[in-house]
């Protein structure tokens, strides 16, 4: 734990307290505005394997406020990839309303999506999903390419963004050459470099080990407080969630 905690502490990754006492609910109750940034009304979602239903999640109602931090846990199958899906407008809703960031996505078309994902969402995958023949600079600028930045102002906005992940020593770097966790951060300045306004992360510590997995979450947390970003993760780690301001459990396609 302290030399997890003396590497953060140099990367400046680390921003308030210190993981063994993880802050808890209570400890910055008034992080998230009151606002809600997601609102998931009867939101139901039927997948179809080829003529039989498959029914994932069933008439949810939810929350979440913007500058929440908010972990979402459940067994496996539970639907919670699903659910975040639906949040980051991946996937629309067999049935229900789902407004997100001020969009209705539930009558969005595919453009529609993929231009309100481009704007408001950023990504983080338990793999990384990282481009095996690109740097990690390039890596990071490819969300860029969908813009009418120009090429300096995209390598400018990646560095950026690549710095704000402590990795401004590795932007040349590919990704076989980097460390699981350096990995990840790669993957988080490439989910930041559009500046969006939620964050959605599945299972993002899922690969890694302890100190990697707390460096990795420590990074997240500073992208809630001192970024404003709104953060949902999918998670089956404990202390993952301890991390976060708000806990939901999906369980057989409901929130308990
Ligand atoms: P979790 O992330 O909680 O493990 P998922 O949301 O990935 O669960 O999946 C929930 C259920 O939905 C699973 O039974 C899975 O097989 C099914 N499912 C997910 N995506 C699809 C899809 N595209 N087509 C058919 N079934 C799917
Ligand atoms: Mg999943």
């Amino acid at each position: 734990m302290e030399t997890s905690e003396k590497e953060q502490a140099k990367d400046g990754a680390k921003t308030n307290g210190d993981a063994a006492a993880a802050p808890s609910k209570e400890a910055h109750p008034h992080r998230d505005s009151g606002k809600a940034i997601v609102s998931m009304q009867g939101v139901s979602k039927t997948f179809y394997r080829g003529k039989e239903p498959v029914p994932v999640l069933d008439n949810l109602d939810l929350e979440i406020a913007e500058g929440a931090f908010e972990a979402l846990m459940g067994p496996s199958g539970s639907g919670k990839s699903t659910l975040l899906n639906l949040i980051a407008g991946l996937d629309r809703p067999t049935r229900g309303q789902a407004r997100v960031a001020g969009s209705n996505l539930t009558d969005m078309n595919d453009a529609e999506l993929a231009k309100f994902r481009s704007r408001t969402i950023g990504f983080i995958f338990q793999q990384y999903n990282l481009m095996p023949v690109l740097t990690a600079l390039e890596n990071v600028e490819l969300p860029l390419l969908l813009t009418k930045l120009s090429g300096s102002e995209r390598k400018k906005r990646a560095q950026t963004a690549l710095r704000v992940v402590g990795l401004e020593n590795r932007m040349t770097h590919y990704p076989r050459q980097l460390s699981g966790g350096q990995e990840q951060r790669v993957a988080i300045a490439r989910a930041i470099v559009n500046d969006p306004t939620i964050i959605v992360a599945d299972e993002p510590t899922g690969d890694l080990d302890r100190k990697n997995a707390d460096e990795i979450l420590s990074l997240l947390e500073k992208l809630n407080t001192e970024f404003k970003k709104t953060i949902v993760m999918v998670t089956h780690d404990p202390a993952a969630a301890e991390r976060a301001t708000v806990t939901r459990r999906l369980d057989k396609g409901a929130l308990t």
